[in-house]
């Protein structure tokens, strides 16, 4: 393998799946900077994410493989997946480099949302010594960001650092896996070989997520009777997603998650709001209980990956309502009140009723229960909850 003077692409990356975003930046970088070859480095043991939650290394190394055949210029190396223990890219480059040998130029592609977390890795300074970066823009990154931290690196570590200049497409892998989950379309999006892949296997079909451990951690942090409820939330919003047609599993784990923060202490939920940078209004800070969604959806985020949108709503606005509730939010947010284990309380068995029927009369008996409670206790009713009010009442 070893050839003077050659010049490599390496791109990192999870590639769960490998999509056109990143086939397209590295073609970009193969003919701006002339690379003779691109080698995708799909991660073994992410050290930054929750492993359970990424697909094995063999499918994504076999996608990268269908999306890289037939390009002679592009190759995919098993070497961090067939790594024991977890993956760090200095160890990669290292490797590449002796295998390659010394005169070998080596050109680390990386998109800039990459480029902003480089500095967490592991011995920045020897992974800058090791190749050159070549930075790809991200529609969602701020560019004026990235160049602070793009002049950080050169001016910290001396690093070398170019700028792609294709234009950044709109394609991530979260994005297509959230879309294959709710069966809306990935066509154009990823190469044909890999959609079909995914269709074969099944993957991300909404399986992703391990129930059990899900159970098991979310329990661990909850008192026997919130556990209860939680389960109870859980059986209702499956029957209430079988009749209204979504998907059983994701109406299950949006309710195992959907009180995980419940419990904290006031005093906590707000620090914790504060420390993960989630904004409260002056109704939720004088209420933190209200908080509690948006933190147990945020704890979901980063604690257990979960990443799809339309969970992490519901759960962030059980406790309100919201504008525009999808038919997941409205589950969530009748389940937690119809739920079995509440009993004796005035009006509940309409609201049972009008579940099974009209969702969103269902909803709003909630939410005008919510209101009536709020007002008993002179507090502030959140605004959320009126707008939400007023919307599903004028449906019914
Ligand atoms: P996820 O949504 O799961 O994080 P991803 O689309 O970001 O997936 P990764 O496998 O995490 O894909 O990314 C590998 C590398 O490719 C990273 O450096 C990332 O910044 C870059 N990258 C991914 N998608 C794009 C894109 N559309 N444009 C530019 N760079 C990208
Ligand atoms: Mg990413």
């Amino acid at each position: 393998m070893r050839d003077d003077n050659r010049r490599i692409g390496v791109m990192g990356g999870t590639f769960d799946p490998i999509h056109n975003g990143h086939l397209a930046v590295a073609e970009g970088a193969r003919r701006q900077f002339g690379l003779d070859s691109v080698l995708f480095v799909p991660t073994g043991k992410a050290p930054h994410k929750n492993n359970s939650a990424i697909s094995p290394g063999a499918l994504r190394y076999e996608m990268a493989a269908l999306s890289v055949s037939g390009n002679l210029y592009f190759d995919v190396s098993k070497i961090e997946i067939e790594r024991a223990g977890a993956s760090y890219t200095v160890d990669t480059l290292t490797e590449l480099k002796r295998l390659y040998g010394k005169k070998t130029k080596i050109f680390f592609i990386a998109g800039a949302d990459a480029m902003t977390e480089m500095f967490t890795w592991k011995s920045p300074e020897r992974i800058f010594d090791l190749c050159s970066i070549i930075a790809a823009g991200r529609p969602e990154v701020d560019g004026e960001a990235l160049n602070r931290q793009l002049t950080l690196a050169r001016e910290r570590y001396g690093a070398k650092i170019y700028t792609l200049k294709t234009p950044p497409l709109a394609i991530s892998s979260s994005d297509i896996r959230n879309r294959v989950q709710v069966e809306r379309p990935v066509k154009y999006l990823l190469p044909e070989t890999v959609e079909l892949y995914i269709k074969k296997h099944g993957l991300y079909r909404g399986d992703r997520y391990d129930m059990e451990e899900a159970e098991r951690w979310v329990s661990s942090r909850l008192s026997d009777k919130r556990w209860r409820h939680t389960m109870g939330v859980a059986e209702d919003s499956v029957r209430l997603a079988e009749i209204y047609g979504v998907n059983r599993r994701k109406a299950y784990i949006t309710a195992v998650f959907h009180d995980c923060a419940k419990e904290l202490p006031a005093a906590e939920k707000l620090r914790r709001c504060d420390e993960r940078g989630i904004r409260l209004d002056s109704v939720m800070r004088s209420q933190p209980d209200l908080a509690h969604g948006l933190l147990s959806a945020e704890i979901a985020k980063t604690e257990f990956n979960i990443e799809d949108p339309e969970i992490l709503n519901a759960i962030r606005f059980h406790t309100t309502g919201c504008e525009q509730m999808s038919l997941l939010d409205k589950i969530l947010l009748t389940a937690d009140c119809t739920e079995p284990n509440r009993i004796n309380i005035a009006g509940i068995d309409a609201i049972r009723e009008a579940a099974l029927i009209d969702l969103d009369k269902a909803t709003a008996l909630c939410l005008r229960m919510k209101i009536a409670y709020t007002e008993l206790k002179k507090q502030a009713v959140h605004p959320f909850s009126v707008k939400a009010l007023r919307e599903t009442e004028n449906k019914t």
